[in-house]
């Protein structure tokens, strides 16, 4: 184990960080209980979270407690830190430009590492066309601006938003997240001109992509009208939804039908970016070309940093100084992000991503010829799912998905559910995890299962 210093026993993050799975104490341990304790007092009770620890190091595929337990990691801080926690080259560009400025306001004295980022983006996003990029700091800011973008563009104000999707926990995107508890619930009144329309999940739906996209864009014609429709907003593959797949086919047809309407096509790739899918975005899986992408989570590898980048034409429709924010692109953030787009396009990481995808599925594959609630296995790359049904109805089990994810976390396994149904359990690993780990955490969840 790396130490920071001889009379330390807190370890060094990043990829020196000794990858071992290691249950010291129970967990909570007591140094972790004590802050925990003190977290009740102080923080909101809003702000929950899932895994009962405080945090003293990460990096390659471990988070490590105050207590020593040292953790495999399958959620990556929610699909952020895919280069791996404390990556080597971010914390070396990271302390680089902390030493050289924090802050300057890009609005009031820009700075050029926010154009390499916004150059970067506007060469990584699919689609051979002029574009442009603005930089924000969260996901849900990101979107809110992606749909400021497309009104001005388009003179209109209806948004479609899809069954399923999530998109922050702003006013706007709470508006065009679908799902109630725990994002909405209480929080109206919601932002007006947003319309929620199916999209497609063949595991439930048991349409074809083309089926699925003739049923959204019927509704949308009747119910809306393209002539009042600024944008359809859908990620690409929805993430907190429940890692839904769409049937081939839904959307490109969306995708054109949006074209011949003159519609911004937005995807939210907030969470799919950055090569989780085993590509750099899921909209290539789909041979999409989205006029406007969001993204932030893997960009910057913890820093916060989103952006909205598409067609020149579209993201220059706003007015100058209509967009911008104090802290957007904020120039450690962009110096983060530039440190983890090198690591994305020169380690390997894409080729990774698939080869993590290739691990997970085949070997929940193999768990599911046993066991029939594992009812549907799906996702790309480091983008894997599994929905947990009763094997006679095909009703979601969320009791059955909670035990399990409650055994993994006692066993130190971070593990995220998701889904509608709260029936889903989702794998986010970082893509510096190495193949032992990752298969061990198979194996507590396996045993999890036996035991549920
Ligand atoms: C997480 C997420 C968001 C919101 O991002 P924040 O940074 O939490 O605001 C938006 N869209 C998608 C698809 C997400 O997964």
């Amino acid at each position: 184990m790396t130490l920071i210093d001889e009379t330390s026993t807190i370890p060094a993050g990043g990829p020196t960080l000794e990858q071992v799975r290691r249950v010291v104490t129970d967990l909570p341990g007591p140094r972790s209980a004590a802050i925990l304790a003190r977290k009740a007092e102080a923080v909101a009770a809003g702000v929950a979270h899932s895994m009962p620890v405080s945090v003293v190091a990460a990096g390659g595929g471990v988070v490590v407690d105050a207590d020593g337990n040292s953790l495999i990691d399958l959620g990556s801080g929610i699909a952020v830190t895919s280069v791996g926690n404390a990556h080597p080259k971010v914390a070396a560009a990271v302390a680089a430009q902390a030493a050289q400025f924090t802050h300057t306001c890009f609005m009031v004295s820009p700075y050029e590492s926010y154009v390499d980022v916004a150059e970067a983006l506007n060469r990584l996003t699919p689609g051979d066309f002029a574009k442009k990029t603005a930089l924000f700091n969260s996901g849900a800011e990101a979107v809110e601006n992606a749909i400021k973008i497309a009104r001005k563009h388009t003179g209109r104000q209806a948004v479609v938003a899809f069954d399923h999707g999530y998109h922050g926990r702003t006013n706007l995107t709470m508006a065009l997240t679908a799902k109630s508890m725990p994002y909405k619930s209480g929080f109206g009144p919601f932002a007006p001109e947003v319309y929620r329309v199916p999209g497609s999940y063949p595991y439930r739906d048991g349409l074809t992509g083309a089926e699925a996209a003739a049923r959204a864009i019927t509704l949308i014609e009747k119910q809306i009208g393209a002539d009042n429709l600024a944008a359809v907003i859908i990620e690409p593959i929805q993430g907190e939804g429940g890692f839904i797949v769409p049937a081939d086919g839904f959307l490109d047809a969306v995708v054109a039908w949006c074209r011949a309407n003159g519609v911004v096509f937005i995807a939210d790739e907030v969470q799919t970016g950055f090569a989780r899918t085993g590509t750099m975005f899921a909209s290539e899986i789909f041979g999409i070309e989205p006029d406007l992408i969001t993204t932030a989570k893997g960009i910057a590898a913890g820093l916060p940093l989103a952006g909205v980048t598409g067609r020149a034409e579209i993201m220059d429709a706003a007015h100058a100084g209509g967009l911008g924010g104090t802290y957007g692109g904020n120039p450690i953030a962009c110096a983060a992000a530039l440190a983890a787009i090198d690591a994305f396009e020169n380690d390997g990481l894409i080729e990774r991503a698939q080869q993590i995808g290739a691990v997970l599925t085949d070997r929940l594959g193999a768990i599911r010829e046993n066991d029939p609630r594992l009812g549907d296995i799906r996702g790309h790359g480091a983008m894997i799912a599994v929905e947990f049904v009763d094997p006679e109805t095909g009703a979601p089990d969320a009791a059955l998905t909670a035990a399990v994810a409650k055994a993994c976390v006692a066993e130190g396994v971070i593990i995220l559910t998701c889904g509608t149904f709260g029936n889903v359990i989702r794998f986010l690993p970082p893509l510096s995890i190495g193949d032992d780990l990752l298969n061990e955490g198979i194996d507590v969840l396996a045993t999890a299962l036996q035991g549920a």
